[in-house]
């Protein structure tokens, strides 16, 4: 235990405000465990970022992300919840009580920590990306697509979240190119349709994107390269003023890799089909311990079983 500071005792503690932090806190404090909710920086989670949500059970005409989000908040809250808005900036699980530290000042032990911590948007990794960010360069179309009405913009990426911005975007501007590096998408027939069907989506299969180019004033286009490295490969440049990636996620996980075991990419190992983590009395829920299935649902339905688990440890020990 940090001595010299304040140190807040809690019996519960969830970090993260998705649908699995937000589920860990409805079952948390249905089970009179109290729980004390930091949101992070983005409170409701990706699911913010999110359009439309038609696959969520319960709401047969679809909802929106941001208002799901809301929800499940009002519904945790509804319980007892204690929801603080502050970001986890480091954690010692070297004993117990497990101790985190809120925004680089205040300390928290825990009996229980639930880590619903997320995963966060993937670059491509070019200078001019960085260059262009915040004037250009964005990974959240539902966030920045207003800025770009009525002109053209590109999504890199072949998954769902891809087809999903691009359609969004399609409404908004008025040519988007879909930039993919494969020679098919990855993303649901359902969705890869859309995109099809979407009069000014133009898909570029086989395209990688080799550099940003504009100004001070902000980003004008797009260098690509066609089948890169073959005899026919060629390079083209698109005129846009918007870029946006969907190009996947990296879990959120930094601040406990000296403590939690992970796997290569960066998740966090869970034993069996539980949410237990390698350190008594920590538990994982959600897209932070998850790479495969990443939805809203299954990340509501690991958060509940975090808040289940906590509750046996905390009564049983175990
Ligand atoms: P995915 O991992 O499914 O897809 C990432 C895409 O980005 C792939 O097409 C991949 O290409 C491409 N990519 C990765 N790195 C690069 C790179 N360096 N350059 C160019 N392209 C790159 O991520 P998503 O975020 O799309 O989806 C994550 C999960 O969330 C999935 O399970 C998805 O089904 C789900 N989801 C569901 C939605 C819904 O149901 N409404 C909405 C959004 C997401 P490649 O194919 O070549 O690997």
């Amino acid at each position: 235990m940090a001595t010299g500071k304040m140190t807040e005792r809690v019996k519960c503690l969830i970090i993260g405000s998705g649908p699995a932090g937000y589920t860990a806190a409805i079952y948390a404090a249905r089970a009179n465990l109290a729980p004390v909710l930091y949101t992070g920086l983005r409170a409701g989670g990706q699911l913010t970022t999110t359009t439309e949500v038609e696959n969520f059970p319960g709401y047969p005409e679809g909802v929106t992300g941001p208002v799901m989000m809301e929800d499940m908040r009002k519904q945790a809250e509804r319980f007892g919840t204690n929801i603080r808005f502050g970001i986890v900036t480091s954690v010692d699980f070297s004993a117990a009580p497990r101790e985190v530290t809120i925004d680089g000042g205040q300390t928290i032990a825990a009996d229980a920590i639930i880590i619903a911590t997320g995963a966060t948007a993937r670059y491509l990794g070019l200078p001019s990306e960085e260059r262009f960010r915040g004037s250009g360069v964005s990974a959240c179309a539902t966030c920045d697509g207003f800025f770009y009405r009525g002109k053209d913009v590109a999504v890199v990426g072949g998954g769902d979240t891809a087809c999903e911005e691009a359609i969004y975007l399609s409404g908004l501007c008025r040519e988007v190119h879909l930039i993919v590096r494969k020679n098919h998408l990855r993303a649901s027939k359902v969705m890869q349709q859309r995109v099809f069907d979407a009069p000014n989506i133009n898909v570029l299969f086989e395209h990688n994107t080799v550099e940003l180019f504009g100004t001070d004033m902000g980003l004008e286009g797009v260098r690509l390269a066609r089948r890169a490295g073959e005899p026919d490969a060629s390079f083209t440049e698109i005129r846009v003023d918007g870029f946006f990636l969907a190009i996947g996620h990296v879990p959120n996980t930094d601040i406990f890799k000296e403590y939690l075991q992970l796997d290569a990419a960066g998740y966090i190992i869970t034993e069996g089909t539980s949410t237990r983590t390698n350190v008594p009395g920590v538990f994982a829920a959600g897209d932070v311990m998850d790479p495969v299935y990443r939805q809203g649902i299954t990340s509501a339905a690991s958060g509940c079983k975090a808040a289940i688990d906590a509750e046996r440890y905390l009564v049983m020990g175990c």
